[in-house]
């Protein structure tokens, strides 16, 4: 039976062997293995990808839509943010999880302008199967791709704007941008300005550059009140209570003792046993415990310590002598947090009590517990270096408030972009509509073949305004051909479509302006996706693992050891 299935299944497909004059049959790859060569599996490459990215379209812009996903244990997730799309899409195919590591890049890299990133590659792919059908190689386009991307990044730098970045008005404005396509309704002005705050107060000059590190901004969500309640504090929220109602609730000039051990005794690792045979004994025992608490304590108090922030536990009687001397004290806390106390406060984690030193503390000019909601946090503000804020996010739906976080991530990554590299860019479609311009001109001066796939890149970011046109509602077609009139004036740069009043519009003057770098990078992540698929003509998939299935059952034959039964 098994021979039999085998052999059938060799001679269907055609390279799985080659066959010996005499017809017998030569193995190369595993039974069961999948194999798509040539045309074939460009064909199934480009339609997988493509599908990802026609998923994706509805979603783009500032008229698009949501999308509902949920997963295989029933948690929904509702969201219009490209890269959270895609990962909880689950995808199989491996073409298309190439696309979803191309967003989840362009995610880590620039944070906003994944659809972009996504859609482009679906389009450049599109052009290039009807180049394929027109007989040109697959090496030509890929290298009028490359030409055509190398040409559009120098262009986008050759035509953005030069931001001075403490202009607060500009930076809001690319949070704006940002933000149109998240559902956060009226709150979007409030978030936006957060936003700014947020990385101005994290960003440092170095030099001549600018740096921002996002990590310094913590994002906390506590559900309940409303988006606009979101709020931006200037030092690190504990998401934990002062651990004895004894204690001050608020210290002023606070000398903070950052503590990686525990405030208890602990239990020793051997099985041990003490006999206790008279009462006495019993008492002189738990006074012993109680005096080496107290001394930990009063180590503590000694270096001058008026607040505790422990990673471990803190025992109840610690706790009651941490209280008796007006310290306030925090029990297991995040090892994150303890690392961000650490660089705000300037001081030092200890894991050893003995060791610790006044020059160890932290300093903040505040430490105090608020209620928020139901709950009690502790906030410590006005640390000695500041370069730490947090932001907590409101909202009176569990799905907003996670809506809320990625879209307000976007946003700081937008901004931090612009501080980085001080150049902006038209949105709306302009600058999609003005590189698609240049590169035809650009096109024409290369010749050949390449001048095909060098226009067929022109094509495919115009996809892009043609799909924010169709999310709002309008006639794609007319717009971008507007837009390209539009820009045939000399000063046409940056006109872009207005989705709210279904025109075309400065898009300078609207205050829709995108970092430089969202764009270029969106430009170079497609472009780099769909040369890689371009490039491949030969599919061997594997044949899955099935559960359960035991290894070595049948009669091994050398180089089949681990030969699976076809699914089927
Ligand atoms: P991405 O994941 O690529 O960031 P978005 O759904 O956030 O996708 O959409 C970004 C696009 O929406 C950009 O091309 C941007 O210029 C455009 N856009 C944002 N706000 C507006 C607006 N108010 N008017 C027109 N276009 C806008
Ligand atoms: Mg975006």
């Amino acid at each position: 039976m098994f021979h039999r299935k085998r052999y059938i299944t060799l001679f269907k497909g055609e390279l799985f062997m080659a066959a010996e004059p005499t017809g017998i049959p030569v193995l190369i790859l595993k039974e069961g293995t999948q194999r798509t060569a040539g045309r074939d599996a460009l064909r199934a490459n480009i339609l997988a990808v493509r599908a990802i990215s026609e998923s994706l379209r509805t979603t783009y812009g500032p008229k698009g839509m949501d999308k509902m996903l949920v997963d295989s244990l029933g948690d929904i997730t509702i969201t219009n943010d490209g890269a959270t799309i895609l990962d909880k899409m689950d995808v199989q195919h491996p073409a298309a999880k190439m696309m979803v590591q191309i967003a989840k890049g362009q995610d880590e890299e620039v944070g906003d302008g994944t659809k972009t990133a996504v859609i482009l590659a679906g389009e450049l792919l599109k052009n290039a199967e009807e180049l394929l059908a027109k007989d040109i190689h697959p090496t030509v386009i890929i290298s009028g791709y490359k030409k055509a991307m190398e040409e559009a990044v120098s262009f986008i730098d050759f035509i953005s704007r030069q931001i001075d970045i403490n202009d607060k008005e500009v930076l809001k404005k690319i949070a704006k941008t940002s933000l149109y396509s998240k559902a956060v309704g009226n709150a979007r002005e409030r978030l936006a300005e957060i936003a700014v705050e947020a990385v101005t107060k994290v960003a440092e000059k170095r030099g001549d550059k600018w740096y921002v590190d996002l990590d310094a901004i913590q994002i906390i969500k506590k559900h309940g009140g409303s988006i606009l309640d979101t709020s931006l504090i200037e030092g690190i929220v504990l998401d934990k209570e002062v651990v004895h109602p004894g204690m001050p609730k608020r210290v002023e000039n606070a000398k903070i003792a950052l503590l990686d051990a525990p405030l208890e005794i602990e239990k020793p690792e051997i099985d041990a046993e003490i006999r206790i045979s008279d009462p006495s004994q019993m008492r002189l025992f738990l006074q012993q415990e109680e005096k080496i608490l107290q001394e930990m304590v009063e180590k503590i108090a000694a270096t001058g310590a008026n607040v505790v922030i422990c990673q471990k536990g803190i025992d109840d009687v610690a706790q009651h002598f941490l209280a008796k001397k007006g310290i306030l004290a925090v029990r297991r806390v995040k090892k994150s947090d303890m690392e961000k106390l650490e660089r705000a406060t300037g001081g030092r984690i200890v894991s050893n009590i003995d060791d610790l030193q006044p020059s160890d503390l932290g300093e903040a000019k505040l430490v105090e517990e608020r209620k928020i909601g139901e709950d009690k946090m502790v906030f410590v503000e006005g640390a000695k270096n500041l370069k730490s804020v947090t932001i907590l996010i409101r909202g009176g739906l569990e799905r907003l408030v996670d809506e809320a976080e990625r879209a307000i991530r976007d946003a700081l990554s937008a901004v931090a972009d612009a501080v980085r590299y001080a150049k902006i860019v038209p949105g709306g479609g302009a600058v999609e509509v003005e590189v698609a311009k240049h590169l035809r001109e650009y096109a024409a001066r290369v010749g050949g073949k390449e001048q095909l796939a060098i226009e067929a890149f022109a094509k495919a970011l115009e996809a892009l305004p043609m799909t924010l046109a169709e999310n709002a509602g309008l006639d794609s077609i007319e717009i971008i051909m507007k837009l390209r009139s539009a820009h045939a004036q000399p000063n046409g740069i940056s006109i872009g479509i207005n989705v709210f009043d279904g025109g075309i519009a400065d898009m300078y003057a609207l205050g829709v302006i995108e970092p430089a770098a969202i764009k270029q990078n969106a430009i170079k992540a497609a472009t780099e996706a769909a040369t890689l698929i371009l490039r491949i003509d030969d599919m061997i998939v594997a044949s899955k693992l099935e559960k359960g299935e035991e290894k070595g059952k049948e009669t091994k034959k050398p180089g089949e050891e681990e030969e699976k039964e076809k699914e089927d």
